[in-house]
């Protein structure tokens, strides 16, 4: 069985607002085992909006609109389903009243526009809306020979969610058959999406059950391996067959099999390693420390440090000496290494990392101004033994620093194994 979502709304094909509601939407479907075949988005016109209806009736045995339900010339939904469908629409005389109350106990007046949200097509069932005052409507019906389930849900995301799961959930499942979903992730950095994929695909292709999809962005690869079956435990099986295979030809690469972030996984091994951790930087101007901090407890691991971001302040911060700056330029192997070293004394943590590199897009002045952009040195001390190392990262600013980032904490994560 395949779903199709029409999200209805000239203001979804505008810049100022986005279509949230088909996540939410594909979510629950995903885990009744639904997959969603096509999403379109409709302005408010009844033309577009009744021949988008009819593709989908043609091509997806469920659909579910949303928006449109409201009282406005512009709200169409409910009419263009009847129209598509060639069933009459009717003003319903209970929900009007139901309305009527809804208005009177709120004190405002309803006009005569409000009416139309008492109108109903033939053979719906309505589905109450107890956050706002357009009633859902549900369809179980046959176009052209094929059996298709349809429900109309109101736009607003906080009317529509609670709506969608408490009437539409149960339906849905009881007209399915039986079939659960079983989710794995796998998470991998700093490697070529094409490479991760070239290693894992002959593995995961033998899994036909499971559904694999790699995902890459912020340098992180994400494997995603999903499988519906008439129980849990068989659809649990096959994604832990399908996620461990790929996950013994991937190695060490796999930071993460149960969906934590790098900076989890690392917090965890400096914890069970016995390691506290300070950081120096500077190019990513704290990117590190939000990222650590915003793991609850990091304290206990993540002791602090500093954005050394001047020459100045990576001397008055860290105690890197100021030839070392003036001889080599701040974007150096030397630098990056007193950098390390300072923040740990003045810390006294166990393990200390910097980072000193240029985001661009200008080159800085001075002894760096040899140096491309993208050029990052990451230094890792633990008080005997510095490691260095140099990067060229390509992209613009925000990339290279987020890629910076990425690449201490997995040189963090790589010395804790
Ligand atoms: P109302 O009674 O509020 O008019 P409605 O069913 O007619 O309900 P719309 O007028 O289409 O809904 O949308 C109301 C608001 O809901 C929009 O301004 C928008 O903020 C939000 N909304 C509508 N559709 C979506 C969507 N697909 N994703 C996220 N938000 C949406
Ligand atoms: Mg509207």
């Amino acid at each position: 069985m395949f779903a199709e979502i029409i999200a209805v709304g000239s203001e979804l094909l505008t810049p100022h607002r986005q279509d949230t509601n088909s996540l939410y939407l594909t979510s629950v479907l995903n885990d009744l085992g639904v997959a969603v075949a096509f999403k379109t988005i409709v302005g408010d016109h009844r033309e577009h909006l009744t021949s988008a209806i009819q593709i989908a009736l043609n091509r997806a045995d469920i659909l579910l609109l949303s928006g449109g339900l409201g009282p406005t010339e512009d709200d169409l939904t409910r009419e263009c389903v009847a129209q598509a469908l060639r069933l009459p629409l009717y003003r319903n005389p209970e929900l009007l009243e139901t309305l009527r109350q809804r208005f009177a106990a709120r004190n405002l007046q309803m006009t005569q526009n409000n009416h139309h949200q008492a109108d109903q097509i033939q053979g719906a069932t309505i589905l109450p809306n107890r956050n706002g005052s357009a009633p859902g409507q549900w369809l179980d019906v046959l176009y052209n020979g094929h059996r298709r389930l349809i429900a109309l849900l109101p736009g607003p995301p906080l009317e529509l969610q609670p709506l969608f799961a408490a009437e539409c959930k149960p339906r849905l499942a009881a007209a399915l058959p039986p079939s659960h979903l079983a989710r794995r992730q796998l998470r991998m950095t700093l490697i070529p999406e094409s490479l991760v994929d070239a290693r894992c695909a002959p593995i995961y292709k033998t899994f036909p059950d499971v559904e694999t999809t790699i995902l890459a962005g912020n340098a992180e690869i994400q494997l995603h391996f999903s499988c519906v079956k008439p129980t849990q435990a068989e659809a649990e099986a096959q994604v832990e067959a399908a996620a461990d295979a790929v996950s013994r030809e991937m190695g060490d690469d796999v930071f993460s099999s149960g969906g934590e972030s790098l900076e989890e996984v690392v917090l965890l091994m400096l914890g069970v390693r016995h390691h506290t951790l300070a950081v120096a930087e500077s190019c990513t101007g704290g990117l590190i420390g939000k990222r650590l901090t915003s793991i609850p407890n990091s304290s206990r691991v993540f002791l602090g440090g500093a954005v050394a971001y001047s020459n100045r302040s990576k001397t008055a911060l860290a105690d890197v000496p100021a030839y070392l700056i003036d001889e080599h330029g701040a974007v150096s192997d030397a630098v990056a290494r007193a950098l390390a070293e300072g923040i740990r004394r003045r810390i006294g943590s166990s393990l200390a990392l910097s980072i000193t590199g240029i985001a661009g897009p200008a080159t800085p002045r001075g002894p760096d101004s040899q140096k491309p952009v993208g050029l990052v040195y990451i230094a890792l001390t633990d008080g005997k033994e510095t490691q260095v190392k140099e990067l060229n990262i390509r992209g613009d600013r925000e990339r290279i620093r987020i890629w910076a980032a990425q690449h201490a904490l997995e040189t963090l994560r790589r010395r804790l194994l």
